[in-house]
């Protein structure tokens, strides 16, 4: 699960991608086609954010699987997965820990004072990339499989969520999905190109089983590993 950015603002979101379409057709039509420079001239430093933490468990299922848990053996699996490629890899967080002081209240000042940590940490090692680990669930329990969402105002963030989901999705039995632009506080806020990645979900009971399996867990992992990788142009 992830936190939406706004519950009210989906007529200014409407208003502001027509805008902001309006300026890409404008820029296009003005300045002609411009050189965008390769991500393997850049440099390689992925910061992994391991949804949720400490007091937020994310989403949980009623056999006690806390998405939190998730979120981390996965975010430890890509960074050693990555170790070899020479990519930096960070972690927000290494264990089940949130960024909240004690005595702040309200659910959405906490969830947003532990988000703004995450994206500050993305800022403090220069991260190029940032990648946020979540599992899904809803009520019905009927949807399964993994989904990558990216800003719609980065084209970068679009382009590195492609090529995970075309990972992803290469998975046995996985969904067919394509990346997706979502609306949401921590890839709308960070500096750099952000992806938010729901690995599967955890109100399908097959998947949930499955989401807790070590070999599977490797198997997302080492596709998430291969689309940052491939984001770099490494192999
Ligand atoms: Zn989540």
């Amino acid at each position: 699960m992830r936190q939406p950015a706004s519950s009210s603002g989906n007529k200014t979101a409407i208003l502001l991608v027509l805008s902001v379409m309006s300026m890409l057709v404008f820029s296009v039509l003005w300045q002609g086609s411009t050189a965008v420079m390769s991500h393997s001239e850049e440099g390689h430093v992925v910061m992994l954010d391991p949804g949720h933490g400490g007091y937020d468990p994310g989403a949980i299922t009623s056999q006690g699987v806390y998405e939190k848990s998730i979120n981390l053996q996965i975010a430890q699996k890509v960074k050693e997965m990555l170790a070899p490629s020479g990519i930096q890899v960070f972690l927000t967080r290494e264990e089940d820990i949130d960024y909240v002081p004690d005595g702040v209240k309200g659910k959405t000042t906490k969830k947003q004072i532990d988000l703004n940590r995450r994206i500050d940490m993305a800022n403090e090692v220069k991260a190029n990339i940032f990648v946020s680990l979540h599992v899904n669930a809803t009520a019905t329990g009927q949807n399964s499989g993994a989904e990558t969402f990216y800003d719609y105002k980065s084209e970068s963030g679009k382009e590195l969520a492609v090529l995970i989901q075309q990972e992803l999705i290469k998975i046995p039995g996985m969904n067919r999905r394509i990346a997706k632009p979502g609306d949401f506080y921590v890839i709308k806020n960070t500096n750099m190109p952000a992806v938010i990645v729901e690995v599967g979900y955890l109100s399908s009971l097959k998947e949930q089983k499955k989401l807790q399996q070590t070999w599977y867990q490797e198997q997302l992992s080492r596709a998430i590993a291969k689309g940052i990788a491939s984001y770099f142009g490494l192999p």
